[in-house]
């Protein structure tokens, strides 16, 4: 049985005629870059996610690093964040002049812990960006209060949450700004790089729309140094197309991580969490043991294909080594580097391909 990580060729399959036709009217029209798809698909995703504004840009890691950049967090500047997540959500951090300051992770949803939060804070801490890792909201109530109390914005990276819902509400609206990708392989993928800034802060919102284009107000009246970090017509009219199956598609995901909670609660396994208060889109489905590497090798001879996500920290990637953070420094995401691994999971994953996954899982693990 042949089983991928992702399906995106099964995803068009299901939807092809309108992603055919979105992708010729934007070929027949000749707007490549901006125009009217993306403004298109800015009001419907704003719309879908309850804010007053989207702005399409080139990546997540441009929506994150433009966000900055509109914050004026620069040189000197400290931003508190989560050491397990993408590497982007920090080197955008970077990028800016500004220093990443990491703050150890709750062990159930291997989010940032708000209760260490604090402790981390200095004079010169000016954002927190929160992650919703593997599409499971990150405990927002607690960070918004702190982010308040101390005069600091608060940056969503939804980047694996497009839908996800802390207390009924969409994640993009639960901070100051919320950063998305629609990377192909997201809940919404684009077929390229894309991603969105979303706001509800007027000044934000065009902040970020100016310096995704060079910084002009008007064409070729430059009032700031800006970018080229905007989003493609394809991918505008790609992901408006996509737009109306989110919600089926995320509820197809959690169906499939119900099955797998099922098929595998008698092992000794750690199962991915929910909240009661939140709505997790599984982003990726992921548990953990600390026989990971033997399972997943004896996984990978059977032919089901896992992934780890993330096997370093980033207070120990190279690249960060000059932050100064050693071993030891944030235990509970040192500790998760080390046992998480992701099964198959996407919409379009089927019972049986499931049953196979789950049986292989029992017999390597002796049930
Ligand atoms: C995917 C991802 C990003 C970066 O998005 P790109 O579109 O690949 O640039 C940032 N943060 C997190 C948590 C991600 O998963």
């Amino acid at each position: 049985m042949h089983i991928p990580m992702v399906d995106l060729k099964a995803e068009y399959k299901t939807i092809q005629e309108a992603l055919d036709a979105a992708i010729q009217r934007v070929v027949q029209n000749a707007q490549f870059i901006l125009g009217p798809e993306v403004e298109a698909f800015e009001e419907a995703f704003a719309a879908y996610c309850g804010a007053r504004h989207a702005v399409g840009v080139a990546s997540g890691t441009a929506a994150l690093f433009l966000t900055l950049a509109a914050l004026d967090i620069g040189p000197g500047d400290e931003v508190i964040t989560t050491p397990f997540t993408f590497f982007a959500t920090a080197s955008t951090i970077v990028h800016r002049g500004a220093k990443p300051v990491f703050v150890d992770i709750d062990p159930q949803t291997y989010n940032l812990d708000p209760h260490q939060v604090e402790d981390a804070i200095t004079p010169r801490t000016r954002a927190i960006v929160a992650v919703h890792l593997f599409g499971h909201p990150a405990e927002m109530d607690p960070l918004r209060d702190i982010a308040e109390r101390h005069g600091l914005w608060l940056v969503e990276d939804a980047a694996q949450a497009h839908g996800a819902e802390y207390k009924g509400r969409r994640v993009g609206t639960l901070g100051d700004v919320a950063c998305f990708s629609f990377y192909p392989a997201k809940n919404l993928g684009a077929y390229g790089d894309a991603g969105a800034v979303v706001t509800n802060s007027d000044e934000v919102a065009e902040r970020v729309r100016r310096l995704r284009n060079h910084g002009q107000a008007r064409r070729y009246y430059h009032v700031e140094v800006g970018y080229a970090e905007r989003m493609d017509g394809l991918q505008g009219a790609v992901l408006r197309a996509k737009l109306p199956y989110l919600d089926q598609w995320n509820e197809a995901r959690r169906a499939a991580a119900h099955r797998y909670n099922q098929g595998l609660a008698p092992l000794d396994l750690v199962l991915p969490y929910e909240a009661p208060h939140v709505r997790h889109v599984y982003h990726v489905y992921t548990l953990r043991t600390d026989a990971r590497d033997q399972l997943i090798q004896r996984l990978a001879e059977r032919g089901i294909p896992t992934a780890v996500h993330y096997p370093r920290p980033l207070h120990l990637q190279p690249a960060f080594a000059f932050l100064g953070y050693g071993e030891g420094a944030f235990p509970v995401a040192e500790r998760m580097a080390r046992e998480v691994f992701s099964l198959p999971m996407h919409p379009h994953l089927t019972p049986e391909q499931q049953e196979y996954i789950i049986q292989a899982l029992r017999e390597e693990m002796g049930r």
